[in-house]
């Protein structure tokens, strides 16, 4: 019984013990929805979690969400091209900034690791410094080849040299690497602009590298000729994927390299088109690459790829936090099931990602979200989380009655 709920529950840190009751939770792994519960915390360790009749203080408990895809830089909100243009000239100081109130809005949805995408200013990295309670993942620069796409976020190499040199700065700073594999997607005409940035040969040279150095590696990449180069080449995750086919999901479900399919960008340009000044032909584009999509995310996760949720939060439209809830609802719409969503944003990219479990259950680290609703009854429950707790410290605090 929690008869000090409201001041536990208010504390910003606090490492004494501490008693939640939940009717019912989500270990990582599996729902257990026969509550209440009562789980114990020791120090920022969970001791033991019971079955007990106490009383109900929070609906539903699940680890803290993950978010595999953001650019912490950029401000998805802002909607107007040319403050978002000249914001690339901004100080590093109005960057942080922006930074911290981002990851106070992931912080307000739940997430409580996040991995960020890439950015040419080195504000990621400053970001993981002072991440304000959760955990940030940083790959600093990605690499691209000279003169294509990624200029915010990536460095250019050409030569086995340059690979070389840059894997090594990488190597001492960055949690993962990132490679812009292939171009973006031209809505208009309705496909992958240019071909793949780097040949096999190359890319393999980046994977081996990385692998070599134990990091694990992410591609931007949309496209058949793209994904083929990426598997061939030992990449560890597909981000974006736009363009997939049943042969390229095959292969990813055999060699389990992940999938996070970033609906989120596309969807705001398919939803708000008069934003950017779409006709009605690349309103269609939109809308079939995203009718497309959500078949191959059903087809993925009937077949075993590792769906991993990540939103590219900071893109124009995408906002952080909410985008990531968003992405789950993408998931649902494909018919991925309500378990299958949640690993996709829980336990799955942290035990792809080598790091610590966040799963419910006794031994682990408490790194939770609390929410009013089960998403098992209904999904919309997950757009208002009412706490999250990791590493001893409530980060958004309960407020009030549920
Ligand atoms: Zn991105």
């Amino acid at each position: 019984m929690l008869s000090g709920r409201y001041a536990v529950f208010t504390s910003y840190k606090m490492m004494e013990n501490i008693k939640i009751t939940t009717g019912s939770y989500f270990d990582g792994e599996k729902y257990h929805n026969d509550g209440p519960y009562h789980i114990v915390i020791n120090d920022g360790v969970i001791s033991s979690i019971e079955r007990k009749n106490y009383q109900i203080n929070v609906a539903f408990l699940m680890p803290g969400l993950v978010e595999a895809h953001c650019h912490l830089f950029l401000d998805g909100g802002e909607l107007e091209l040319s403050k978002r243009s000249a914001y690339l000239k901004a100080s590093q100081e109005e960057m942080l900034s922006v930074g911290h109130k981002n990851i106070q809005q992931s912080i307000g949805a739940g997430i409580t690791l996040i991995r960020d995408a890439g950015d040419k200013y080195g504000v990621n990295h400053m970001l993981r410094n002072d991440a304000q309670g959760v955990v940030i993942r940083s790959p600093g620069l990605a690499l691209r080849s000279p003169k294509r796409y990624g200029s915010f976020m990536a460095r250019e190499v050409e030569s086995e040299d340059d690979i070389r040199a840059a894997l090594s700065k990488n190597a001492v700073m960055s949690d993962d690497i990132k490679i812009i594999l292939t171009g973006i997607i031209d809505f208009e005409a309705g496909a992958v602009k240019g071909h793949p940035q780097f040949d096999l040969e190359a890319l393999k040279l980046i994977v081996q590298l990385s692998h070599e150095k134990g990091l694990k590696t992410y591609a931007h990449c949309s496209g058949e000729e793209g994904l083929t180069l990426a598997l061939a080449a030992g990449v560890d995750s597909i981000e974006h994927g736009f363009f997939m086919s049943r042969n390229i999901l095959e292969q990813m479900a055999e060699k389990q390299v992940a999938w996070v399919p970033t609906f989120s960008p596309v969807h705001f340009q398919w939803q708000q088109p008069e934003m950017l000044g779409w006709d009605d032909t690349t309103v269609g584009n939109l809308r079939r690459i995203l009718d497309e999509h959500l078949l191959r995310v059903a087809m993925a996760a009937d077949i075993g790829v590792p769906l991993v949720a990540g939103s590219d939060a900071g893109s124009y439209g995408v906002n952080h936090g909410k985008a990531l809830i968003d992405e789950l609802f993408h998931f649902a719409e494909a018919g991925v099931n309500i378990a299958e969503i949640l690993r996709s944003a829980t336990s799955r990219p942290r035990h792809m990602w080598g790091m610590k479990s966040a799963d419910i259950k006794v031994g682990v680290c408490a790194d939770f979200v609390a929410f009013g609703g089960s998403p098992f009854d209904d999904m919309a429950s997950l757009r208002k989380a009412v706490a999250s707790y990791r590493n001893g410290s409530f980060m958004l605090p309960f407020e009030g009655e549920l």
